[in-house]
């Protein structure tokens, strides 16, 4: 008989169990591309849970996505992970859409803005013009060739977790923007308490994470796209009205991010395709010919094996960010 979990954010036991991995498979998924690579992280996970194989439960009640064992990877396995030079992109479309929010926010001259894993500091560049007070921008992120280029670009930046910078003598934030992070984290309860500290009553709080609705609807296709331990929760917008009413924040708005249907589509196929390790094998063919035949070839027989989800990707919300605008409800404690 499979337990019962509880759900992290909405405590129901309406959950259920979508999918189950082992570490090779883990490894093999976040890494498809380098069996070496690949086993190396693979034992990393399995040190990380302390068991042969982790499960991803969905709960029915709040929508929210978890991983069992929940626990988020550690730096070994980050490190594994980006074992190549990693580029930061330059421009996201949640950027655009967090400035669109901050500009029409009601800033004072001393206002702070906090972005949590600010990657090499792209978006603090295109936001700094909007915060009067250019020393009053911070940011957090890990990796070591990210904080060094922040800091060149002039921001301060810390190498620490939420709840450590929750302890320490930082200002109050107006805007905390958090892109693309959230979704990597465990104790989401420390989490909020840690954002909770660092707001002010009316503070506004930006987070961008994969839309879950949409992975909700690929697992039910059989294709997991949130791999523990790196995904260890997937969001939806109703997640985020009980995190909201959990922590005193409230949902001010949520978007999806905008795409073309095509485009949409070729993310999706293509993905698959350069998951095959037929294709991967045909394309390192020396011949043009064979290396166009078989890719069209795959391009087609996928589109047909996933034919449900070209019809679903025809629906508005399906693009691949969700971004949510929450603001804080009471006086911090
Ligand atoms: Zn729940």
């Amino acid at each position: 008989m499979i337990a019962k979990r509880h759900c992290p954010v909405c405590n129901s036991t309406h959950t259920r169990r979508v999918f189950a991995l082992d570490p090779g498979l883990a490894g093999s998924m976040v890494i498809p591309d380098n069996p070496g690579q690949s086993l190396k992280i693979s034992k990393e996970i399995e040190s990380l849970w302390q068991s042969d194989h982790c499960e991803f439960y969905s709960c029915s009640q709040c929508r929210y996505g978890f991983a069992w064992p929940y626990t988020a990877g550690n730096m070994e396995i980050y490190s594994a992970l980006y074992y190549r030079a990693f580029s930061f992109p330059s421009d996201k479309w949640e950027y655009d859409r967090a400035i669109e929010i901050i500009s029409h926010a009601d800033l004072r001259a001393d206002s702070a803005l906090l972005e949590i894993g600010a990657g090499n500091g792209s978006f603090l560049e295109k936001v700094s013009p909007l915060i009067q007070d250019r020393n009053r921008i911070h940011s957090t992120e890990y990796s070591g060739p990210g904080v060094e280029e922040i800091q060149r670009k002039g921001f301060k930046c810390y190498s620490k977790s939420i709840s450590q910078l929750a302890e320490g003598d930082l200002p109050r934030f107006d805007v905390i923007c958090m892109f693309q992070v959230l979704e990597h984290m465990d104790d989401l309860d420390l989490v909020f308490q840690s954002l909770g500290k660092l707001g002010n009553r009316g503070s506004n709080l930006i987070v961008a994470v994969p839309n879950g609705t949409l992975r909700r609807f690929y697992d039910r296709m059989g294709v997991h796209l949130d791999v523990p331990p790196i995904h260890v929760g997937r969001f939806t917008p109703e997640t985020f009205q009980w995190l909201g009413k959990k922590h005193g924040w409230n949902v001010a708005g949520t978007s999806i991010e905008p795409q073309k249907y095509l485009f949409k589509v070729k993310k999706f196929v293509f993905d698959r395709y350069w998951r095959l390790r037929f294709s991967r094998r045909t394309e390192q063919s020396g011949q043009k010919l064979i290396v166009y035949f078989f890719r069209y070839l795959l391009v087609i027989l996928l589109s047909i094996r996933y034919m449900p989800v070209l019809i679903y990707l025809l629906l508005p919300g399906t693009g691949t960010s969700l971004l949510v605008h929450l603001q804080r409800l009471n006086e911090p404690r």
